[in-house]
């Protein structure tokens, strides 16, 4: 007998969409080709909107004990220091949540995994890999490597280079940044030098990113981004902590001492799926647009996603709603993605590097002048907390 709903991928995206669908009432099968939680910790930021959405389960309860709280994040200059500081309480009218929280992506991961393994309506497959899909107008049909498996409907979480999106001939329109992005990870505690726990620090020659993470350890850890030049090699620098080691010594007074805990090397796309439904599939999370992480959105619009789509399906399982319904979150998602997510992080990394003299002069002034405005400071603080963008894709027909 075909399942009715299975998910590729047990991602932040797809394990979401579980979790939502489970709530709703479905069962749902996911195949994950790793064999167990991933352990990746590439995202580390949470959006009010997306502590909203997880409250209900308890996910949001754990990632609060987990995470460090952050109303307060900074623009910085890397020669001037100190432009400007938000701060998210403004917000308190507008959400139950007015900050961002920090806790890393694997951790979020567990949690969700961890909820889920109680649940007899979700079956988590580790340890099988999609190999093909095909569908018809009834059905969906996967060859995976533990046999096939047919399905109602589909829904494709599985991450950037999506074989679903691939196997449907759906366009992955957008581009590839030439650099790529680096992220080191180090015990320097930049409090000590003023910093929040989040900052954005704009230089011409070399922006920088400054985010607290829990870590492993009371203390907490630090993670900075860095542009990465074409023609480094990244096994050196991933393998040999000496480059990152003094990338991030540029940064800190000559005496104190940190380490290098970690290093990673990301590629970055802007890119948006033609749409985010063809027939009996739908295309969630990173399937379905990637982003550079300036702004931290991508693991969070994921989730919207699997919320948005959760709803309609269950009404489309249940008989309660048309099919048609599907497209709908299509066309909602889609013009979130392409009107908040991808403006909204071309731009952060465009700020950060600005050349022009003039340019980031009016940009310092701009900042300056928001943060001291209340008005101005909700208004803008509504957009890059996500919830104008929540809001705006529920409200498109
Ligand atoms: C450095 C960095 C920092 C970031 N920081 C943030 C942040 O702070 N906040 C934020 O919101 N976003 C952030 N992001 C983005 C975030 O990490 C991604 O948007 C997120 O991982 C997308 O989740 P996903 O579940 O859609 O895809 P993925 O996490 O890629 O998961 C896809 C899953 O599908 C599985 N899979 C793939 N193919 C198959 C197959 N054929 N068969 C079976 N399984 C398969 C994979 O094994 C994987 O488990 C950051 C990204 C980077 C690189």
């Amino acid at each position: 007998m075909a399942d009715k709903v299975v998910i590729v991928g047990a991602g932040p995206s797809g394990l979401s969409a579980a979790l939502f669908l489970d709530e709703m009432g479905i069962p749902v099968t996911v195949i994950e080709r790793g064999t167990g939680p991933s352990d990746d910790p590439r995202a580390a930021t949470f959006h009010p909107p997306t502590l909203e959405l997880l409250a209900p389960s308890g996910v949001t309860a754990e990632l609060l004990e987990r995470g460090i709280k952050s109303p307060l994040w900074q623009h910085r200059d890397r020669k001037k220091g100190l432009i400007a500081a938000l701060d998210l309480s403004v917000l308190s009218r507008e959400t139950e949540h007015p900050y961002r929280l920090q806790c890393e992506q694997h951790k979020f991961v567990q949690i969700l995994s961890k909820h889920l393994a109680d649940r007899p309506g979700v079956e988590i497959r580790y340890g099988t890999d999609l190999l093909s899909v095909e569908q018809d107008a009834d059905k969906v049909m996967l060859a995976t490597t533990s046999g096939p498996v047919a399905c109602d409907w589909l829904i494709a979480a599985d991450g950037g280079r999506s074989l679903v999106r691939k196997s449907q001939d759906i366009v992955f329109e957008g581009f590839t940044y030439k650099e790529r992005f680096l992220v080191i990870t180090t015990n320097y505690d930049f409090a000590k030098r003023g910093f929040a726990v989040s900052n954005y620090i704009a230089d011409p020659d070399e922006w920088c990113a400054v985010f607290k993470v829990p870590g492993d350890r009371p203390s907490g850890l630090w993670r900075s981004v860095f542009p990465m030049d074409e023609d480094e090699d990244e096994e050196t620098i991933v393998r040999d902590f000496a480059s990152a080691h003094a990338r991030v010594a540029r940064f800190v007074p000559e005496q104190d001492a940190f380490d290098v805990v970690h290093v990673n090397v990301y590629n970055v796309h802007q890119r948006v799926a033609s749409t985010f439904r063809k027939g009996r599939i739908m295309l969630i999370g990173d399937a379905a647009h990637v982003n550079n992480p300036l702004g931290g959105m991508g693991m969070n619009f994921g989730i919207h996603d699997a919320h948005n789509l959760a709803e309609k399906l269950a009404a489309v399982v249940k008989g309660e709603a048309d099919e048609s319904i599907l497209d709908r979150f299509s066309r909602q998602r889609r013009y979130a993605a392409q009107t908040f997510l991808q403006r909204m992080t071309i731009q952060n990394k465009r700020n950060l590097e600005e050349r022009d003299p003039d340019l980031k002069l009016a940009r310092e002034k701009e900042l300056a002048e928001i943060a001291a405005d209340e008005e101005r400071s909700r208004a803008h603080l509504m957009q890059t907390s996500m919830i104008a963008g929540y809001r705006a894709a529920n409200a498109i027909e």
